[in-house]
């Protein structure tokens, strides 16, 4: 066995490990793992909102809220130890409230013209990113209020968040039952697994939507971090984005990643409005299904390395194209394109309408799970 299926198996030996406990326990049976909870505000309906709180022994700290179980904040080390939040995001709930995507659903990504059909039904969605549906639509999971509950072990600790999906929300069929659970290991990694079931079939597909700067937010461009993306292919779209259903080579084009190049080395040659990559790469895997290396990021200034392990067909890469300076984010950074980028592991974009792609039917009877380990070193 090899030192990263070690590693896959350890931190989900972990995971497990932390969800057989029966029940949240005290912080004082676990004194290394911390967690915290506060009141995070209302939303515009009234509903209070938290915001917890995770620490591991080694002071990598997680802020996540139940208003749309998002991932707000993320300290790692850099080589000589010093922390920075490496996730952008804003300082107070208002600013969500107004904001962006941090974390998608239904179904994340482009579903062409807001149309699909499913067992002879036709369904239409909102055309919230014209001309098509994003991320769930207009008032996706992003923008509700998850429960929440604590979760301590002996080796990790985490939060899990649960929300059901009414029949028909946003458009999409079936009561959809959902569960993310985000663990912080003690080998400094972020698990994040997601569970639904549904009782009717529908399409589904999750993913984490944070925004990255592995030199910290607010600290400008990400274009010299180094992305190296585990994937001999990708799905080519047109020009809204939506595949055309191939599955291209990514040799000799400027969406080869497979050996480790700064993001801006040739971002510019990246063609139409406003530019950048916004791109599912097809990850290279030895079984459908099976939990491999899909990225490894490194920020030279820094040390700071994050690689991300997916049991998810394909990753979206995404480079902040569309921030512009108007999201007045954490401390007032004012976020310019390409201050962060995006790794959102999923099922490709408009799957429900492109035959040739992995499913992203649920059908009632039948579980869907994702799990994707964000995990941090310096070097
Ligand atoms: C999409 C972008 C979009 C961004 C923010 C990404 O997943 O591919 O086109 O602007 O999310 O919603």
């Amino acid at each position: 066995m090899n030192y990263r299926s070690i590693e896959i198996l350890t931190i989900a030996c972990l995971a497990v490990s932390l969800f057989a406990c029966k029940g949240p326990k005290s912080y004082k049976e676990n004194p290394d793992f911390k967690v915290e909870k506060a009141e995070f505000g209302m939303t515009k309906e009234g509903e209070p909102v938290q915001i917890f709180t995770i620490e591991n022994p080694n002071g990598v700290k997680v802020k996540l809220t139940t208003y749309g179980a998002m991932l707000t904040e993320l300290h790692v080390p850099d080589r000589n130890g010093g922390f920075t939040d490496i996730v952008l995001g804003f300082d107070d709930l208002e600013s969500y409230l107004a904001g962006h995507p941090y974390f998608a659903g239904r179904v994340a990504n482009r579903i062409a013209k807001g149309k699909f059909s499913l067992n002879g039904k036709d369904y239409t969605l909102a055309t919230n990113n014209a001309p098509n549906h994003l991320h769930g639509g207009e008032n996706g999971l992003d923008k509700k209020v998850w429960k929440a509950e604590e979760l301590i072990g002996s080796n990790a600790v985490g939060i899990r968040f649960a929300y059901s999906s009414p029949d028909g929300e946003e458009g999409y069929p079936g009561k959809l039952d959902i569960v993310v659970t985000y663990t912080l290991t003690e080998y400094n990694s972020l698990v994040i697994e997601y569970e639904a079931v549904t009782d009717q079939a529908t399409p589904i597909n999750l993913t984490n939507h944070a925004y990255f700067n592995l030199a910290g937010e607010g600290s400008g461009t990400i274009l010299n971090q180094q992305m190296q993306i585990f994937a001999d292919h990708f799905t080519p779209v047109d020009d809204t984005l939506i595949p055309t259903g191939e599955i291209g080579p990514v040799k000799g084009t400027s969406m080869d990643f497979t050996q480790p190049m700064t993001i801006g080395s040739r971002i510019g040659k990246m063609v139409g409005d406003p530019g950048g990559y916004d791109h599912n790469y097809v990850l290279n895997k030895k079984q459908p299904g099976q939990s491999s290396l899909a990225v490894r990021v490194k920020d030279p200034s820094s040390g700071r390395v994050m690689e991300i392990y997916t049991t998810e067909p394909g990753v979206q890469f995404y480079t902040g194209n569309f921030l512009d300076g108007t999201l007045e984010g954490k401390a007032g950074n004012a976020y310019q394109k390409n201050d962060g980028f995006c790794l959102e592991c999923q099922h490709f974009p408009d799957s429900i309408n492109q035959p040739n792609f992995p499913s992203v039917v649920l059908n009632p009877g039948e579980k869907y799970t994702q799990t994707t380990i964000h995990k941090f070193t310096a070097e």
